[in-house]
Formats: structure tokens, sequence, C-alpha cells
């Protein structure tokens, strides 16, 4: 299947340019939305004209109204009484489906379409009685959309739009098979958008050749999104240990109105945060290993305010949209640059100011120096000498920003762990040589080498 794409960094225009329903625009103006986000600006005209759409753009980009608006117009030219589901909307996580519900009434108030939810953890029997009634928009997990269409509660065969939001993210949660049976059930439909936050692998290729008809690839330009309003830094530490006590100077000294710390596995999510708390420091975690509950209630507290910290894993944490989050920390790097634009991409929403800091020991290094090539841009090095350690950087580095002729020491990690206590991090040594300022970051083609995203650590 040919797939064009379109590397998009800046389309600008106003909504009423738009060719959309004037109900439509009226609720665009009544929420305040002025000027389309990009992601919106690319998508909404080409989703217009019924074309199938696969798009990489991460929570906060505004993806939700590039996939609601265009499918609520071709709604609204429906004609006689609706009596049948005519889009559904297939996303992972509950939380998301609540999220999109909110945004769909939204844009849909000043019209008549109804929309329902069908998710896990909901009662059954209730959702069935919604679904006799029959939404004009569906929006649900593949999980729970199953059982209601094995039970014979759905009927998918008259929808005409399919939209599958965070595809990457159900294909990860292992819903691959869920997903197909759904697209099948949704055989008449007459346009499929497809949008991921990360560009994915093979699983994702799979899937868009199965259910996307010659697809336009929006790929929003994610460098140009992180460079408004955030900041981002990254810090050398010498070992895990020494990384925890930066995070605790961090969430001691830094203004913030809530903070993330991602690592990439649930382990260190755990240790993280049972160090937090430790040091009397009020936090949540998230991960794959957490229930449907437990995870409820660490969101809505932390949205709520009852912490400023959540730490958290990046599978769990994805399409989480939280207000005022204005502070990310790596503690440990992504291992993709779309992973790293994902977990910044959190912060500075909406014009708002964020931080992202990076904590980097000498494994994470060379993951750096790809995610500055990938993103063509330098991170700003900082020093805090309260917590200053011995490592900060490689002595030599290449022209690619790696470090050279480093040859990877396996037993590093494992001995600067033990070593490593609150006093050995303290004792300072002269640091070593610092990485050229000016090495070139960007590759001849523009996008490092990075390499494949590793398998999911969740
Ligand atoms: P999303 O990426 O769809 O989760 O959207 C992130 C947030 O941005 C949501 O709270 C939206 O309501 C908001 N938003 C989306 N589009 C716009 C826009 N054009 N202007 C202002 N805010 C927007």
């Amino acid at each position: 299947m040919q797939l064009n794409s379109r590397y998009l960094s800046e389309v600008t225009s106003v909504f009423s340019q738009l060719t959309l329903h004037e109900r439509l625009l009226k609720a665009v103006a009544e929420l305040n939305f002025v000027e389309p986000t990009p992601v919106q600006a690319a998508a909404i005209p080409l989703a217009l004209e019924g074309r199938d759409l696969r798009v990489t753009a991460q929570t906060g980009s505004g993806k939700t109204a590039a996939f609601v608006l265009p499918m609520l117009n071709r709604l609204i030219d429906l004609k006689g009484p609706r009596v049948e589901i005519r889009a559904l909307i297939l996303l992972p996580t509950r939380e998301l489906a609540q999220q999109t519900l909110k945004e769909v009434q939204r844009f849909a108030q000043f019209t008549y379409i109804k929309a329902g939810l069908v998710t896990g953890g909901e009662d059954f029997k209730e959702q069935a009685a919604m679904l006799r009634k029959v939404p004009d928009v569906l929006i649900g997990t593949p999980g729970r959309l199953l059982e209601q269409l094995n039970a014979g509660n759905l009927d998918l065969s008259h929808v005409q739009v399919l939209v599958l939001d965070e595809a990457d993210r159900m294909l990860d949660m292992g819903f691959a098979e869920d997903m197909e049976r759904l697209c099948h059930e949704c055989a008449n439909r007459e346009q499929t958008l497809l949008f991921s936050a990360t560009t994915g692998g093979a699983a994702l290729r799979d899937m868009i050749g199965k259910v996307l008809k010659e697809p336009e690839h929006l790929m929003l330009n994610s460098v140009s999104q992180l460079a408004e309003g955030t900041r981002q830094q990254v810090i050398t530490a010498d070992h895990d240990q020494h990384k925890e006590q930066i995070i605790q100077w961090l969430l001691a000294n830094e203004t913030f109105k809530k903070a993330i710390i991602f690592s990439n596995t649930r382990i260190m999510a755990d240790r993280i945060y049972g160090h937090l708390v430790a040091k009397d420091i009020k936090a949540f975690v998230l991960h794959g290993d957490k229930d449907q509950k437990d995870r409820k209630q660490a969101i809505d507290r932390f949205k709520e305010g009852g912490s400023k910290v959540l730490v958290a894993t990046d599978v769990a944490a994805r399409g989480l949209d939280i207000d005022g989050l204005d502070l990310v920390i790596n503690f440990d790097m992504p291992r993709s640059g779309d992973e790293y634009v994902h977990r910044i991409g959190r912060t500075g929403r909406a014009g708002g100011e964020g931080l992202a800091i990076s904590l980097i020991t000498h494994n994470d290094w060379n993951l750096m120096s790809s995610i500055e090539r990938y993103l063509k841009q330098q991170f700003e090095r900082r020093v805090i000498k309260e917590v200053k350690g011995t490592y900060s950087g490689p002595k030599k580095v290449k022209a690619s920003g790696k470090a050279a002729g480093v040859k990877k020491k396996k037993t590093d990690k494992k001995a600067g762990d033990k070593k490593a206590g609150d006093k050995k991090v303290a004792a300072k040594r002269k640091p070593t040589a610092k990485p050229k300022k000016n090495a070139p970051l960007a590759s001849a083609d523009g996008m490092a080498p990075l390499k494949k995203r590793a398998p999911a650590a969740e």
C-alpha cells in the first residue's frame, strides 16, 4: 500500500477557514479555540474530504478535535431519524474514553448528535440499555466492546467513520486481534482515521496495511511543538542512587505545579516511588502492574492535587491529559525519540511554561545524544552544585555527539550502585572533560539512526 508522508512544521490558519458546519464552529468559538493546532490544521481538511488518515501526534497536540470535528461534520449532514451507530472511536483506556466523550459532547453541544461510552469497569447491563437507545457516536475500549458485540448488543454495520486513537498503545496492550475484529465489524465504513503517538513498529504497520485505504500520513513536527515553552535540560549523574538524590533536590527546589517522573521499567518506578515516600514526599505511582481501580484513583488524586508528583512508566502514562503539568523528569532516558517527544509533550501545553530534565549516566549518554540529533537540538547542560557527582559526560565525543572510544562497561552500573551512597555522591572529584559545545547534531538526512524501540518494558 502506498503511503504518502507529509512532514508538517508550521501550518497556521483559523478555524473559520475550515469548512466546518456553523454549529460546530459555534461550539469551537464557545470553547475559545481561536487557532487550530498544527494537527488540526493538517488533518481536518483532509478528513473532511473523506480521506483515510494515519496521523502521528501525541496527547496534548489537540488530536482529539482533529478527528472529532470532521466526524461530527459528517454526521450533522445526515438527514432523517438516526437509528444506527454511525461512528466508532476505539481507544486503549477508560480514562481516555471518558476524556474523549467529554470532548465529543463539547463539540456536539449545538447539534442533536448523541454519544455513548462502552468501557470495562462499568455495569454491563446499563451499557446494554444505553446501546438499545443507539448513540450516533460510540466511544469504547476493545475488550468490552467485543463483549457487548458477542452478547448481541451491538451492531456496527452502519458505522461510517472509524477512529483508532492511540493505536500504538492499543497494540502495546495486546489488543491487535480485538481491534481487527472490530474493524471487520465496521465493514461498511467510508473512512478510517488512525492516530498514534509514536511511529510504532511492525505491528502498527501491519494494522495500517489491514485497516486503512491509501492513507495520507501526517507526521506532525514534534520538534517545533517541543520547542514552544518547554526548556529541556540534562543533568549528569553517577548512578541510580545519585539520580534519586538529584530528584529529591529538584522536587524540593524547583517551582512547579505538577511533576511526572518517568522510568523505563515498573521495577524502577516502584523503587523511585518507595524512595520518595521514604523521604516523606507524597507521590503516586502508575504502571502496568496496577489494576484499573488503583490506576484511576492515582490519576484522579494527582489531577485533583492530592500530590504534586506522579511516578510513571511510558505505557501506563499514555493518553493522560493533566492540566498544570509543568515538570517532567526522565529518570531513565526514553528508548526512542518519539517516546521522548511524547513524554515531554505533556508539559508547556497551551502556551504554558514547562521544564523537562533528563538524568544522564554514562550508560544513558549515547541514547541522549541520539535523541538530540533526532530533535536537531542540544539540551541545556545543567549542573546543580549541591548534588554534583563525578560524571559529567564522556572524555571525548565524536562528531555525532556520542562518546568516543568508550567500550560499554558492563559492570559500571553495578559497581556504581554498590558503592553509591549519599556520602560517596557528595565527595567531589574534578569533573572529567565536557562534551564539545558545538558538536554537530544532525546527521546528513536530519533523522538520527535511532534504534528501533525496544520491546515494551511494561
Ligand atoms: P488533545 O491532544 O486532544 O488531548 O488536546 C489537549 C488539550 O488541548 C485539550 O484540553 C483540548 O481541549 C485543548 N485544545 C485542543 N485544540 C485546541 C485549540 N485549537 N485551541 C486551544 N485549545 C485546544
